[in-house]
């Protein structure tokens, strides 16, 4: 596996159906983590159909985690299904504890987000996960991947 990109699922603060099918790791608001179907070695091929679909152009050798919440979220409006502290923390505890057992570097390319990844390849706000983190309100959306990977290189599993 090459990379992880992290969402937020836009749903609620549990994981629906249709997310179990779509990303590989799962953070409920309460913190515990649930896996998807697919395993993230399903993703090394994804010509056959049988993988989790999270990142439009982005889904081969990448590990999909994603963050239970922000339903009906924009940049302007609001979510009644914010993230929480609790979940952010153990999100970075998983994400770190995969960069190290599949060898994966923390750095913009190889740990990002989906909002970082559709920046990069020339469509930015295609995918707006993650540009906010309710329990961190001050860190602007620019900085949301540096604060993520900040977190994670501090974390040592
Ligand atoms: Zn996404």
């Amino acid at each position: 596996m090459k990379r992880i990109i992290i969402h937020w699922t836009g749903g609620t603060n549990q994981p629906n159906t249709t997310d179990f099918e779509h990303y590989h790791y799962l953070i409920n608001g309460d913190g515990l983590i649930i896996k998807g179907k697919y395993k993230p070695e399903d993703n090394l091929n994804c010509k056959d159909g049988k993988y989790a679909a999270h990142t439009e152009m982005g889904n081969t050798d990448s590990i999909g985690v994603a963050l239970c919440g922000m339903k009906g979220y924009t940049e302007n409006g609001d979510t009644s299904y914010p993230l929480t502290l609790k979940q952010c923390l153990e999100a970075f505890k998983l994400i770190a504890k995969l960069c190290k057992e599949y060898h994966i570097p923390v750095t913009p390319k190889t740990v990002l987000t989906h909002y970082e990844f559709d920046c990069n390849r020339g469509k930015p706000g295609r995918k707006i996960d993650i540009i906010y983190l309710p329990p961190f309100p001050n860190i602007q959306k620019n900085e949301i991947g540096d604060f993520i990977r900040n977190n994670i290189e501090t974390k040592d599993p």
